[in-house]
């Protein structure tokens, strides 16, 4: 039996994993669907305390994967597909195989939404994408669009200037939900063209299967239209990895972990969670690693209540 799995290799696991491993409890982590999580597929990360000059997401992911290694955490390359309670201990589905432990530290974190229209599947990596900066590259000098109208959204599009002839923002109301400095920096910006009260209603790929443009419809008007773009960045939210869980742990209306107040607990005994899996607040690096560490603090008691150390 192990003492602590850690489900999730984002902020919140990883910082997990640093305090299990130093408190000894050799803790197993598993890196799941999204290795290294949200920050992984980001840039430069100007808010996360202590680095003056910021710190590129991957490098950040590594260094914290390479601390709690430096700790004694084993990592593997797979994912938890069940949960179920014994007695003393939980037991979650690995490859088809149950493994027991004393503590579980959910931080699957959350995974990006997608519009749900036709084509949706097919076209991912032929033009359609939710990470700018694993895609925005491959489109230089070509017109592309990002929907939404959040703090990801504009983020996404002021990175898209970068390379892309024209970014449309197209948004299905009339103003951005992004944080005033933000939404500024994106509306300023001359590449960028704000395309208000529009969903796109299809995507339009070419003969050889790449996107070729999107037909809109304007949500005040009905009026419908086409836009050529080379490649649509989704950027409409997440939603939480707690498939495994339901119907055992409990969960808010949007799928997010419940912990009891002040704490990381779960309604299971013995099962914590920690970061985006559990907080569509913050959503934050640093509040993700602090929710690990707390996770990783409430675990540790736990087992030392149960003699295990
Ligand atoms: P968000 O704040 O939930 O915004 C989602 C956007 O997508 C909204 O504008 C929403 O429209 C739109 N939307 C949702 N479903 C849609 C659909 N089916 N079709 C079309 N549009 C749809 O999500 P987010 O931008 O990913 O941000 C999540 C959190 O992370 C926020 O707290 C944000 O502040 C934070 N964040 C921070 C940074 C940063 O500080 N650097 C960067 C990225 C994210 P409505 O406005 O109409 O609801």
């Amino acid at each position: 039996m192990e003492k602590v799995i850690i489900l999730g290799t984002g902020c919140a696991g990883l910082t997990a994993a640093i305090y299990a491993a130093r408190a000894n409890l050799n803790p197993l982590v598993l890196e799941g669907a999204e290795p290294g999580g949200q920050l992984s597929t980001t840039t430069l990360v100007e808010n996360f305390p202590g680095f003056k000059e910021g710190v590129m997401g991957p490098e950040l992911i590594m260094n914290m994967k390479a601390q709690a290694e430096r700790f004694g955490a084993r990592f593997e390359y797979t994912e938890c597909t069940g949960l179920k309670k014994g007695e003393g201990h939980v037991s979650i589905e690995v490859d088809g195989k149950w493994i027991d432990t004393g503590a579980l530290i959910i931080a699957s974190g959350a995974s990006a939404k997608w519009l749900g229209i036709d084509k949706e599947r097919e076209l991912r990596g032929h033009g359609l994408t939710s990470c700018a900066t694993c895609d925005g590259a491959f489109y230089r000098n070509v017109p592309v669009c990002v929907v939404g109208g959040g703090d990801s959204a504009a983020e996404e599009a002021t990175f898209l200037t970068r390379f892309a002839s024209k970014v449309y923002l197209i948004h299905r109301r009339g103003e951005l939900r992004a944080s005033k400095v933000m939404a500024q920096r994106v509306i300023e910006n001359p590449k960028v063209e704000p395309v208000w009260n529009s969903a796109i209603t299809e995507y339009i790929p070419d003969a050889d299967g790449e996107m070729r443009a999107v037909k809109l419809k304007n949500l005040v008007s009905g009026e419908e239209s086409e836009l050529e773009v080379k490649c649509v960045f989704v950027a409409i939210g997440h939603t939480p990895n707690t498939a495994p869980f339901k119907g055992v742990l409990d969960l808010d209306e949007n799928g997010y972990l419940l912990q009891k107040p002040g704490s990381t607990a779960t309604n299971v005994p013995g099962v914590f969670a920690a970061g985006d899996v559990s907080d569509h607040r913050y959503r934050q690096a640093i509040t993700a690693s602090g929710q690990g560490c707390a996770a990783a603090l409430d675990a540790e008691r736990y087992l030392a209540d149960l003699g295990i150390h």
